[in-house]
């Protein structure tokens, strides 16, 4: 999706494509097809590059170390992408900077999880530090016997090496993000905080700005996004996600921190449509060091919602009924094959009624799902 603002901005991509039908292969003129886990194949490609960045946290370290051997510029640098690659040395690092966040404590055998139940309580949510996506890597356990299989990974090369992390299962309200970019001279901007509303762990729907939030939290959680892409040198976008907590006897609420993201991210794609600049068009401006565009919404509100696939064989029947249906509709497909559950594209409607804004992005994307057929 950075190909279009990359055609507005006179910008030529590149990207090494893990097929020749990956989504971005499929609109990008130049996509050589490779192993991103090869040095080589990435050193081949990074050397008639200008700048290189990233549309998933996956390179590994010894990859990027060699392209920085090589002196490629790299946005984010591998000091800042370890923080989004590696949830251990992101919690360890947010505790540092005394950012809001979780219970948290890392688990190498059976006997550390009963010690961490004293102070989190059951359920507590264990995670895979690396490689997890879309919930996957995350469980909801109630004794130690339920990540008896990662445990025994401890200690081997992979994923959970340096062990399985623990977190308190937080009582949130609602989950947040807040999307924001920053470039190599320093400068950031910040879109509005939105409201990710998951399915089965999956993100579903966006609301932007986030409903009833309060300016007191806006203001929190953006400046500490701002502080993290700060303190960590990130450049291009990151998004922080967040969980909202309410305080029962008050009503106040705050918030602490999920993960981080640094690339475009889906709490992001509201702002495509919705927003003066996109996160596409502002992470080639952010890496290539050019002057930040404005983040502003240019409605009240704007609904993203997920188009994912069904069980429907054919998913995409023709959606010119959609088009002439809803013409203030945007839909952005991203040529991917079906798979159920899988993001295959997603859609944008702005205006000033948010109840309406989301009944036609379900619409839309029930319509695209085969769900309903007018
Ligand atoms: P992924 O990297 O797969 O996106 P996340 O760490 O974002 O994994 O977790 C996926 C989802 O699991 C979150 O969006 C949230 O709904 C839930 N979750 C994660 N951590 C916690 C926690 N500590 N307490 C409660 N729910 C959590």
């Amino acid at each position: 999706m950075c190909q279009q603002p990359a055609v507005g901005l006179s910008l030529t991509l590149s990207v090494l494509a893990e097929m020749p039908t990956a989504a971005a292969a499929l609109v990008v003129p130049h996509s050589p097809v490779g192993d991103h886990t090869d040095i080589e194949t990435v050193r081949t490609f990074a050397a008639q590059c200008d700048v290189v960045t990233f549309d998933h946290e996956h390179v590994p370290a010894d990859v990027l170390a060699a392209l920085q051997a090589d002196g490629v510029p790299l946005h984010p640098s591998p000091d800042a992408l370890l923080f989004a690659q590696d949830k251990i040395a992101m919690r360890r690092k947010l505790s540092e900077m005394e950012i809001p966040i979780p219970l948290w404590g890392v688990a190498t055998n059976a006997a550390d999880v009963d010690e961490f139940a004293t102070r989190s309580g059951w359920p507590m949510v264990a995670k895979t530090p690396r490689g997890g996506y879309d919930g996957k890597g995350v469980k909801v356990i109630s004794s130690a016997d339920e990540i008896a299989e990662w445990l025994e990974q401890v200690g081997q090369p992979g994923p959970l090496k340096e062990g399985v992390l623990l977190e308190e299962a937080v009582q949130f309200t609602r989950e947040l993000a807040a999307v924001v970019s920053r470039s190599p001279s320093g400068q950031a901007a910040a879109w509005p905080i939105v409201e990710t509303v998951q399915t089965n762990g999956i993100c579903t729907e966006v609301l932007a700005p986030a409903p009833q939030m309060t300016d007191d939290l806006a203001t929190a959680a953006t400046e500490a996004a701002l502080r993290i892409a700060g303190d960590l040198g990130v450049t291009g976008v990151m998004a922080v996600e967040l969980f909202e907590l309410t305080d029962a006897a008050t009503g106040k609420t705050s918030f602490v921190v999920n993960e981080l993201a640094m690339r475009p991210h889906n709490s992001g794609h509201w702002s495509m449509d919705g927003a003066v600049t996109g996160q596409f068009e502002q992470h080639l401006r952010a890496v290539l060091d050019l002057p930040l565009g404005e983040t502003r919404a240019r409605e009240p509100w704007t609904v993203m919602g997920n188009v994912l696939g069904g069980d429907y064989p054919e998913l995409y029947p023709t959606y010119k009924h959609l088009l002439a249906r809803d013409p203030g509709l945007h839909i952005h497909l991203y040529g991917k094959g079906v798979r159920p559950g899988r993001k295959i594209g997603h859609v944008n409607v702005s205006g000033t009624d948010l109840a309406e804004l989301r009944g036609r992005a379900q619409h839309a994307k029930d319509y695209l799902q085969g769900v309903v057929d007018e």
